[in-house]
């Protein structure tokens, strides 16, 4: 899988994509992430991308045409299945949307600033809006982290465990069992005996307990969807 995304602050994201599981996914081949300088596509002398906004509004916005171009050079060189625009008012991020994401090819993940971009991009070029939340960031950077994180960690063999990425949280709209390693005793706190029993039927029985226990107790919402 390929994601692609669109920036006018790159550099905060090259440290991120640069680290452990992620560079490890792209290093086996699993995933390509590009970073695209949003300036490299600007006719403007400053490198400038934003503008005043018509009506006499706060704020900057980002012009047409550095995106425009940015995206239409993507195309041309390939087919895209989505181009996303992070927006907090676009659908909300789950682990259902980042399944879905997960099985196409190539997507673009388009990072807004300022005030937002000009809303006739959002009208003709992009797909999808996806937020990660009911709240306000200055940029779509960390939302752009936050989808390509969630979606390349589902790629099969990016997880070096494939059954870690499946058992956990909302997965099956369930919250994850908990967790525990050595010692068995730390400080009078204990392990629960089952999990030190090596009775893998009893084991895995307790795990689905848990899973619904802490779903009722703690999101009895996920339990009421499909
Ligand atoms: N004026 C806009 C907010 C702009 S914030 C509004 O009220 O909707 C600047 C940029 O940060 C946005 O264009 C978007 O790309 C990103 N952003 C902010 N909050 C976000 C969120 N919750 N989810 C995804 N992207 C977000």
């Amino acid at each position: 899988m390929r994601i692609d995304i669109i920036t006018v602050l790159p550099e905060i994201l090259e440290g991120f994509f640069n680290q452990s599981i992620l560079m490890r996914a792209q290093k086996k081949g699993l995933a390509e992430i590009h970073l695209h300088n949003l300036r490299d596509y600007t006719a403007d002398k400053h490198r400038r991308v934003d503008d005043y906004p018509y009506g006499g509004f706060a704020g900057m916005v980002m012009q047409c045409e550095p995106i425009d171009n940015c995206i239409s050079s993507l195309k041309s060189q390939r087919h895209y299945d989505e181009v996303i625009f992070t927006s907090p008012d676009g659908e909300q991020f789950t682990q259902s949307v980042a399944n879905g994401l997960s099985l196409y090819e190539n997507i673009i993940l388009l990072c807004g600033h300022y005030k937002g971009i000009d809303h006739r991009i959002r009208e003709h070029l992009i797909t999808r809006e996806i937020s990660i939340g009911d709240y306000v960031l200055t940029g779509g950077e960390l939302a752009a982290a936050v989808i390509a994180d969630a979606v390349v960690r589902i790629i099969p063999g990016v997880i070096g465990d494939e059954q870690s990425a499946l058992s956990d949280c909302f997965q099956d709209n369930l919250l994850a069992a908990p967790v525990y390693t050595r010692p068995a005793d730390y400080k009078g706190w204990k392990v629960p005996d089952i999990l030190l029993s090596g009775d893998e039927a009893r084991i895995k029985d307790w795990e689905i307990n848990q899973c619904y226990e802490r779903t009722r107790l703690l999101r009895p919402d996920l339990l009421d969807e499909d």
